[in-house]
């Protein structure tokens, strides 16, 4: 958490001590960063796929060595556990690598393509080609993660970086910058720019090659608007409300315990954590009781043994006490935690208590404005429709989670959900599969990551046709003369309820006479 502009203090948010001084990147060096990461990604594109593996691998291993130091930062920039950085935060990173080392040759190298008959003679590929020089823009919520899984894509792809840490959390950008020039990038060919939205807005209207944004919806708009005006390619991972919907027949006691980790862990500042559970009527009261009991047992404090930690962001719990505020005042009830007007306002720590919400429903900002705070609203239904019905009822599409022992059924609603992501039985997991692809519905994004797109999205998609250079002409070139209705025929020969190969022959052969 940073206090002011020019040379920054960084504070944490959990110890309220201050971590770190810090410069912020001056306005007038973003030209000279865009000159720089143009030169430098010229001759990285030139690197074979194994040599810029070869640096990301490097990365890697240096990361591993400093998961420690690395967990100690995070926490302290963030004021999450220990735990939840290095499981959720730097192990994903070092995941994700990895899954590049192995894939990346793979998904870069020329794909080869069915040519159709009629373009007989050639041969079809696509190839990828790096943009250029990508800019990536990353939030505070896992600061770690979230900045190195598009940087080392985009690298690996063959583009050079301009990343823009979150303000919010300026120490694990610093960080990130050090383990770059540690590992020995080329120079320029990953650049820290470090400040707050100003940076970002002269940054993404320098015109890079490709933006890969991950914040809010409100700031996603209006890069999207930005990029569209240059017609840049923008990825856009945006915010979520992510209901979990719990049958009567799921197994409780698990759908409990991944209520309310899903629902707090990171204090709830995750994008794709539990922010609605629907629970169906006639186990309603039950499971209200298994999660208030569980919620009542979690620790809360800054040690390693403990399981939630502080809020990041002072701004963050304005939202999330004008959410409960809200949410009491058409009749919820707060089942734990404390009312807003018994937090502590202190500004330089930041903990709340989670907060249970039974008596919610969808006139509540609670319910349907992403909280991103450690709030859980619990809300009963009768009917499988009625659920996917409520679940649906979002401007946001990021991830849902169902619960039930009947898979038929889990199918069913999966098919349903409008969603970039679905976990059965299970909450958040998906996220934590490099082979699966990440991104939201609706206002949750636009565009995916992870997967084997992952490193393409990186890479303008070329397609490419060889000839042999033989034979003097083509077909369907000129002259037209008299071709008309020999082409109609081989067409309907060709195309027709049963291919007619003799005929079409013929007509092949005799368009290539005239
Ligand atoms: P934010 O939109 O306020 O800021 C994100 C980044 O954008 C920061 O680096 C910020 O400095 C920069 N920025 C702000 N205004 C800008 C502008 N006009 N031009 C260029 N850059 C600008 O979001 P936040 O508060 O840091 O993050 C929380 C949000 O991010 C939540 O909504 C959360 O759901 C979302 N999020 C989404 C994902 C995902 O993958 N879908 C992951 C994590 C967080």
């Amino acid at each position: 958490m940073k206090e002011s502009v020019g040379e920054w203090k960084v504070y944490s948010p959990a110890t309220g001590e201050e971590i770190a001084r810090m410069q912020e990147t001056a306005a007038e060096q973003v030209p000279f960063i865009y000159k720089e990461a143009r030169k430098a990604q010229v001759s990285w594109a030139a690197f074979s796929i194994k040599k810029r593996l070869a640096f990301l691998k490097k990365l890697r291993l240096l990361m591993v060595e400093r998961m420690e130091e690395m967990a100690e930062a995070i926490s302290q920039d963030t004021g999450k556990v220990k735990t939840e950085a290095l499981v959720a935060d730097i192990m994903p990173v070092i995941e994700g690598i990895r899954h590049i080392e192995k894939t990346a040759e793979k998904n870069l190298a020329r794909q080869k393509k069915a040519t159709p008959l009629l373009m007989f003679g050639r041969k079809s590929y696509v190839d990828y080609m790096p943009r250029g020089a990508v800019l990536v823009i990353s939030p505070w919520n896992y600061p770690l993660q979230l900045a190195m899984i598009p940087i080392v894509s985009a690298l690996a792809a063959g583009n050079s970086v301009v990343a823009k840490p979150s303000e919010v959390t300026p120490y694990v950008g610093v960080y990130m910058e050090r383990l770059f020039r540690e590992a020995g990038f080329p120079k320029g060919t990953v650049q820290f720019a470090h400040g707050g939205k100003e940076l970002g807005a002269l940054l993404t209207n320098a015109k890079p090659d490709y933006i890969f944004f991950t914040g809010s919806v409100r700031t996603g708009k209006i890069i999207g608007e930005l990029a569209a005006k240059e017609l840049i390619p923008v990825t856009l991972e945006l915010g979520g409300k992510d209901p979990m919907i719990i049958f009567k027949d799921a197994n409780l006691e698990r759908a409990a315990n991944a209520a309310i980790w899903g629902g707090f862990t990171n204090s709830g500042q995750v994008c794709m954590s539990v922010e609605r559970v629907y629970a169906e009527r006639t186990i309603y009261l039950e499971f209200l009781k298994l999660i208030k009991e569980k919620t009542l047992s979690l620790r809360q404090g800054a040690s390693v043994d403990d399981d939630i930690g502080s809020m990041t962001f002072p701004a963050q719990r304005e939202i999330v006490s004008s959410h409960i505020r809200d949410a009491l005042e058409k009749g919820a009830i707060l089942e734990t935690g404390k009312y807003p007007d018994q937090w502590k306002l202190d500004e330089k720590t930041l903990f709340l208590e989670p907060m249970i919400l039974s008596g919610a429903d969808h006139s509540m900002k609670a319910v349907t404005e992403e909280t991103f705070g450690p709030v859980l609203p619990i809300i009963p239904f009768d009917t499988e429709e009625e659920a996917v019905n409520l679940a649906n009822d979002s401007k946001y599409g990021l991830n849902s989670s169902v619960w039930t022992e009947d898979l038929a059924k889990a199918d069913r609603v999966t098919k349903q959900l409008v969603t970039g992501a679905v976990n059965i039985n299970d909450v958040l997991g998906t996220v934590a599969n490099h082979e699966l692809p990440f991104g939201g519905a609706k206002q949750s994004g636009i565009g995916r990551y992870h997967g084997e797109n992952g490193l393409r999205i990186f890479c303008h998609e070329k397609a490419v046709m060889i000839h042999s250079g033989k034979g003097k002409t083509e077909i369907q070139w000129y002259p037209y003369k008299k071709k008309y209705d020999s082409f109609l025929s081989l067409f309907k020969n060709y195309f027709g309820r049963r291919t007619n190969w003799i005929n079409l022959i013929k007509d092949y052969i005799k368009i290539r006479k005239m």
